[in-house]
């Protein structure tokens, strides 16, 4: 099984920055590049009792192209870099520590989506970090 770096995405600016050092450290270390994001609107299936124009469709549907687009800017930035990408129906800290159990290591951004102005380490890098039996790196 070829070498991993998993790296975690919620859409962030710091998570994109985070992907861009991912990116980096795989082909520098010969991995793979593994694009994760825990999302339970993952769980939302079109034509089942949820109706395809309900609102959780379109969070996981954006959650989705998110998670593509992401990836796409790292093929473009890395030919050759082997891309591939997951949406965990989790919540986010176990994910992430399942997620990242498998790999070399787990990057992170230092902060998300819910990012307060003055806060200086998210609550999910923190949780996971301080859970981890696993190589952390968080990306300022
Ligand atoms: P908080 O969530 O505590 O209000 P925040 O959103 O600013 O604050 P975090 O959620 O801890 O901070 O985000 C830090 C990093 O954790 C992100 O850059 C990303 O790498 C990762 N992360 C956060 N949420 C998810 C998610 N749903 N899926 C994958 N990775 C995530
Ligand atoms: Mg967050
Ligand atoms: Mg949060």
């Amino acid at each position: 099984v070829m070498t991993q770096v998993v790296v975690a995405v919620d859409g962030s600016r710091a998570a994109e920055q985070a992907v861009t050092w991912a990116a980096n450290e795989a082909v520098l270390r010969g991995a793979a590049l593994r694009l994760v994001h825990a999302s339970l609107w993952e769980r939302y299936e079109a034509g089942t009792e949820h109706d395809a124009n309900d609102s959780s469709v379109r969070a996981r549907d954006a959650a989705r192209q998110m998670l593509t687009d992401q990836a796409d800017a790292a093929r473009a930035a890395h030919p050759g870099l082997h891309v591939t990408t997951e949406t965990l129906a989790q919540e986010t800290v176990p994910a992430l520590l399942e997620a990242g159990r498998e790999a070399a290591l787990l990057v992170m951004g230092i902060r998300g989506l819910g990012a307060m102005k003055g806060l200086m380490l998210g609550s999910i890098s923190q949780r996971v970090a301080a859970h981890a039996l696993f190589p952390v790196v968080i990306v300022p």
